[in-house]
């Protein structure tokens, strides 16, 4: 059989290949952890549950308009003016069934076969696919652990070349939980308008930033960029709603237009129960994004502090998200189990069939050297997960 270019191009998610694993290892019995899973522990809070029954029980069953719940349009809208200092109206706003496929919408009203897209290395897995699922071509641009991985004007300006259509910016970043500087920022912003680059500006972490940081939108530094960029932004992350499955974005009218078209014939738009949801997040109190925020930050915290104390484990402190990303090169060439550690991918094997403890490779995500962890995960497994790391790494390299 003879199926498309465009499948035979496509790397599975490693992040999934990792969780499809774990769940093997738990249905036979054994007890594995999963630093894996990019989405919350957490249970969506109730007030939103509860809007959801509401809305069932209310008869929300027809189909919205493709770009989405009015009602949710305007509050989205309201956000990224609000929140964020984005100039847009509720019509520049689309719903989309997942902050995923609004990237993908994004990506494909903004490239042509060949087309080049810069993407700042490490970056998140689904990112290259994307582009290569538009015809397009990504360009890794990589940035550096010793500056704590935030992206420079100067890092983008040798990679741009005749054929560069569209940066994509992930800030806060998965999966090193880096958060831009403001200066940065405007720097960028002046390069990609100077060349007339478009931006898909992917914040689904803009609430969780720690060490009282905070995040700025690049759409909101001028009209220009904001004329250049789709900001994109969801549900699945501040208010732990992964499985709900609503995300947004925001862009000039002809793009969204543009976006909105795609759509309608790929999903019809999103769900309309799960909209309703959406609206009681944003609209209700936002005393549980907090009490998540503040939970994250207490496992980064005990984390970091663990993960000194293992051998061959070194790493900089992430200021957002719920990932962190060490460096583990200090490992490659020993021998631990018999195993001979020679990349990431080695070391996260050994983890998960030594140990049961799944983490993902820093190759995944474009960047050797590197594993990450997500600290989306429950104390009491993050305290147990490590230990056995510890007890693992810290006993083999100890013999060495
Ligand atoms: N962007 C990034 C950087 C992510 O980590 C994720 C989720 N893993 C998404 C987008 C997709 O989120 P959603 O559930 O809104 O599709």
């Amino acid at each position: 059989m003879v199926y498309s270019e465009r499948t035979d191009r496509l790397t599975p998610s490693a992040t999934l290949a990792i969780l499809g694993k774990i769940k093997e290892l738990i249905k036979d019995g054994k007890k594995a952890i999963s630093f894996g899973a990019g989405e919350p522990d957490f249970l969506t809070p109730e007030h939103i549950r509860e809007a959801a029954i509401k809305a069932i029980r209310d008869g929300h069953m027809g189909s919205l308009p493709t770009a989405g719940l009015p009602e949710l349009r305007g509050a989205c809208a309201e956000y990224f003016c609000e929140k964020k200092g984005l100039h847009v109206e509720p019509s520049q706003v689309l719903i989309s069934t997942g902050s995923k496929q609004t990237i993908m919408n994004a990506i494909l009203t903004l490239v042509n076969k060949g087309d080049e897209v810069l993407l700042p290395a490490p970056a998140w897995v689904s990112f290259p696919e994307m582009v290569k699922l538009a015809d397009a071509n990504p360009v890794f641009v990589p940035t550096a652990e010793e500056n704590g991985f935030k992206l420079k004007a100067e890092m983008l300006e040798p990679y741009i070349t005749k054929k560069t259509k569209l940066l994509i910016l992930n800030n806060p970043n998965n999966p090193t939980g880096s958060l831009m500087d403001r200066k940065d920022l405007m720097e960028i912003a002046d390069l990609m308008v100077r060349n007339g680059i478009y931006v898909i500006s992917d914040e689904i972490y803009d609430q969780l930033v720690y060490d009282g940081k905070s995040h700025t939108s690049i759409a909101s530094l001028s009209p220009e960029i904001e004329g250049l960029t789709v900001t994109t932004n969801g549900f699945s992350k501040t208010y732990a709603m992964p499985g709900w499955r609503v995300g947004y974005g925001a862009a000039g009218a002809e793009i969204i237009r543009r976006m909105t078209a795609i759509q309608s014939h790929y999903t019809s738009g999103g769900n309309h129960v799960a909209q309703r949801a959406a609206l009681a997040a944003l609209k209700g109190k936002q005393d549980c994004v907090e009490e998540m925020r503040k939970s994250y930050f207490d496992r980064r915290e005990y984390i970091l502090k663990k993960l000194q104390r293992i051998s061959g484990f070194s790493c900089t402190k992430p200021e957002a998200a719920f990932y962190v990303f060490p460096n583990v090169t200090e490992l490659f060439g020993r021998e631990i189990r018999g195993t001979r550690i020679g990349s990431s991918g080695d070391l996260a094997n050994l983890l998960l069939d030594s140990i049961q403890v799944g983490i993902v490779s820093g190759s995944a995500f474009g960047t050797e050297g590197y594993v990450r962890l997500s600290y989306a995960v429950d104390i009491k497994e993050i305290e147990e997960g490590l230990d056995r790391v510890e007890s693992l790494l810290g006993s083999e390299l100890n013999s060495h």
